[in-house]
């Protein structure tokens, strides 16, 4: 499992970049790996992750092995410690997703309109969290908290943080956010017609389904 974790990371790392959802040294990854997760590097871009080169940290985010990780390592274990039924975690700073992120007139629990099919798919309820300064301790209990509810989360002034079974659905579904954001900034000010609630109820994860 290791092995192959690993060498998911190191793809999935290049290809993110490759695909300009990250700039600089920004960007991190990681893989439930049992007890362990395994997780990019803190001061490395996602250009230059190597598989043998990650950090293993435990669920309550001890470093165990390997380089320092993420400065933003808590984001990424706290999602994985309250669904047991994800994965893998993706964060980006990518552009769209993180104009969205920065606008004043913005609904919480819908910061961006559901425009397609594939966004219902793949993400479904996004949720954004308020402003946290990096390191802020009390960011990992409002990550924890909204996690609880939906994979998709989308930090004030920063950006997306997505989980999915695995590196790639996570991904998947952080470039559908991403796809999406830009659509809403390409039509704003245009009258569009996202889909209605009982379109999207067919696309969402039983888990993730409100009561009907
Ligand atoms: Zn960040």
């Amino acid at each position: 499992m290791s092995t192959a974790a690993r060498r998911a990371i190191e793809r999935v790392a290049h290809s993110i970049h490759r695909r300009g959802l990250t700039h600089g040294r920004t960007g991190n990854l990681a893989v439930r790996d049992g007890d362990h997760v395994l997780l990019t590097p803190t001061g490395v871009s996602l250009a230059d992750i190597e598989a043998d080169q990650l950090s293993v940290v435990a669920l309550d985010g001890t470093h165990i092995e390997g380089p320092k990780p993420t400065k933003e390592a808590f984001l990424h274990v706290a999602m994985l410690r309250v669904r047991p039924d994800l994965n893998a975690v993706v964060h980006t700073h990518s552009v769209y997703a993180a104009a969205v992120s920065c606008l004043a007139d913005v609904d919480p629990d819908a910061p961006i309109p559901p425009l397609t099919a594939y966004y219902g798919m793949r993400v479904g309820a996004l949720r954004m969290l308020p402003y946290f300064a990096p390191g802020d301790p009390a960011a990992t209990s409002a990550v924890e908290e909204a996690a609880r509810v939906t994979h998709a989360l989308l930090l004030r002034n920063h950006g997306p943080v997505v989980a999915g079974v695995d590196l790639d659905s996570a991904v998947d579904a952080l470039e559908e956010l991403e796809h999406t954001a830009q659509l809403f900034f390409v039509t704003r000010g245009l009258a569009t017609a996202p889909l209605t609630p009982a379109q999207l109820h067919a696309f969402a994860a039983p888990s993730e389904r409100s009561p009907s």
